[in-house]
């Protein structure tokens, strides 16, 4: 009694019914059935029953499931991703923020005084005076004013940086100052500025330049500005525009209190208190330290010691610059650091997070195998042009190339040429080119790919080395262009089917036949010319047709097994598969020779 209970209680729960299911984007049949508590004939069917032919092996997606689970009363809910999953984003209460600086971005027509600006508010810069001063350049400065506030420039003038850093979601910029020169007035870029600031629908002022020189215009500024709906406060619009000089340094110190009110207008907070975000406004690989990224912090607190996800890249944060130059342990809201020790240079406008050392990786493992999975994805994604073209060129091998260098200019060089090394027979593929050394990231793309990574004036790291090693991946480096390129097109030759010579090797004549059992016949022959090879490809022959083409069972002297005989000797020979043999057929040797081809 006790027994049977105990059975049926075992029963019930292999097929017990959930209420609620947890399901990615696709999920296996089999898996599924396990998931809902059912047989797997029963989910088949009931997707037969909804018109869907699905083995059990095969995937099925999250709104067919949905519907699975509205016809067996199980709720069906989407899982996170992995990444959602590991990485929880902070919800900051509005208790825990504080002021920040503004960060703000400087923009307006070619030669308008951008630059100049940028660095007479450098100047302007009461801690200046102190040691040091901004002599750092690492993309953007922080400035700190009589009052003891502070403001964040960005010191890449112009918006395609800024549009660059919104293409990729990075809205850094609080408040745009547009530079317009007095005696100039409103030009083309001024006009391209103005459409990038309303579609990012930041804050901004106007910075009448030039005011210094005798020729200036203001109100012709102001009137044509009206064009673009773009009025001054003392005309009853919104907009507030200050005459500066970048030359003489008038008007800047107002410029940057009329920010400093723009700003507080905004009512710019962040929380402290948090691990930090921020966005990479600079990257590049330097020759004594690495990859190098200048980061701008946006939300809490950056510390010595903190492990960054940033793309597919991550960092252990062992040392922060700031934009003096000078070391920093903590990096706060809108304060652009320096920042070493990457696993490989991030991209700009790549989101910055914080999170544990493992995580960290792990993230960043998680993104690039994404990324790979999403790149097979496309390749086979083929529209009908590609498809005419695949199949014109059927039989088409590939060299795939990852290339690694440590300038963009001459990586887009080297991959042009390369590129152009293409022929009928075989297709040059760069699937990825990026700045820096070659990683261990890249030789696993290299290995999942089939590829061959090309060094440019970098070096492979250990790690990158090492796993190269087992994983037999071919890592080059080169210091000059054409070296490159010439290896390249030998291992193209190297990829194209050999082609192959037959070589004559002898004949023989068939002088009496015997049937020797379990072996089949045999020949006794006699060589008329050349060779005989125990191993060579041979032809019958009978009143010159070829009857049979194969390969020699046996050749023997006398009773030994030999592998040639030479011109004149006696053999006997027989042939695989063939038992046909006749007096007076000759059999003929020959060899397949590989003759190695230049494109
Ligand atoms: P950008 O292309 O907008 O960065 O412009 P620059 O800062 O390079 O300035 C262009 C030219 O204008 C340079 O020759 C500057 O010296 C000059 N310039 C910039 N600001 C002023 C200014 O306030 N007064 C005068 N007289 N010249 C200026």
């Amino acid at each position: 009694m006790k027994k049977g209970k105990h059975k049926r209680k075992k029963e019930e729960q292999v097929f017990q019914t959930p209420e609620k299911i947890l399901v990615g984007d696709f999920v296996q049949v089999r898996e599924l059935a396990e998931m809902m508590g059912k047989g797997t004939g029963e989910i088949v069917k009931k997707l037969m029953e909804l018109g869907i032919m699905a083995t059990i092996n095969q995937e099925i997606d999250f709104e067919t499931v949905e519907i699975l689970g509205s016809l067996f009363d199980i709720a069906v809910e989407r899982e996170l991703s992995q990444e959602e999953q590991i990485l929880e984003e902070i919800i900051d209460t509005p208790e825990s923020l504080v002021p920040r600086p503004p960060i703000v971005t400087v923009m307006g027509h070619v030669d308008h005084g951008k630059t100049s600006l940028l660095d007479k508010i450098r100047h302007a810069d009461v801690v200046s005076s102190e040691a040091g001063g901004i002599t750092q350049h690492i993309g953007a400065y922080q400035i700190k004013m009589d009052n003891g506030k502070s403001i964040t420039f960005i010191d890449t003038p112009g918006h395609e940086a800024f549009t660059a850093m919104r293409a990729r979601g990075a809205n850094l910029t609080d408040i745009v100052v547009l530079v317009v020169a007095a005696d100039d007035g409103v030009m083309p870029q001024t006009i391209e500025a103005i459409n990038h600031i309303k579609a990012a629908k930041v804050p901004f002022l106007v910075a009448l330049n030039k005011m210094d020189k005798p020729d200036v215009n203001p109100d012709k500024v102001m009137q044509q500005l009206t064009e673009y709906n773009i009025v001054p406060e003392e005309w009853g619009g919104e907009t507030m525009f200050i005459p500066v000089s970048a030359k003489t340094g008038m008007g800047i110190e107002n410029l940057l209190d009329m920010t400093a009110l723009l700003a507080e207008m905004q009512e710019l907070k962040a929380n402290p208190n948090r691990p930090a975000e921020g966005v990479v406004i600079e990257a590049q690989l330097d020759k004594g330290k690495g990859a190098v990224a200048t980061v701008l912090v946006q939300k809490g607190t950056l510390k010595i010691g903190d492990s960054i996800v940033c793309g597919f890249t991550w960092c252990k944060v062992r040392a922060m610059t700031d934009f003096r130059g000078r070391r920093v342990d903590l990096a706060y809201s809108s304060m652009p650091i320096e920042i070493t020790g990457w696993s490989e240079v991030p991209e700009v406008g790549e989101k910055v997070v914080v999170t544990d050392e493992k995580i960290a990786k792990e993230i960043a493992g998680l993104r690039l195998s994404e990324k790979k999975l999403e790149d097979q994805k496309q390749s086979s994604r083929i529209s009908l042009d590609d498809f005419f073209k695949q199949m014109q060129s059927t039989g088409i091998k590939e060299l795939n190339l990852i290339i690694k260098g440590d300038v963009g200019g001459s990586i887009e060089a080297l991959a042009q040429s390369l590129l152009r090394l293409s022929t009928n027979e075989v297709k040059v593929n760069v699937i990825h080119s990026a700045v820096g050394a070659v990683t261990e990231t890249d030789v696993m793309l290299a290995s999942a790919s089939n590829a061959i990574i090309i060094g440019f004036n970098v070096r492979p790291d250990i790690k990158a080395r090492k796993y190269g090693e087992e994983e037999n991946i071919d890592i080059r480096m080169y210091r000059v262009i054409y070296e490159a390129i010439d290896d390249v097109k030998k291992a193209m030759e190297g990829l194209l089917e050999p082609e192959y010579r037959e070589k004559y090797l002898g004949r023989a004549e068939v002088r009496q036949t015997f049937k020797v059992p379990n072996v089949g016949t045999v020949a006794g022959s006699y060589i008329i010319d050349g060779k005989m090879q125990r191993n060579a490809d041979i032809r019958v022959l009978r009143d010159s047709v070829i009857i049979h083409q194969g390969k020699l069972n046996s050749l023997k002297r006398f009773k030994d097994d030999v592998k040639e005989v030479m011109e004149g000797y006696e053999c006997g020979m027989g042939v695989r598969d063939f038992n046909d043999l006749k007096e007076g057929d000759i059999i003929e040797a020959y060899t397949m020779e590989e003759i190695a081809r230049s494109l």
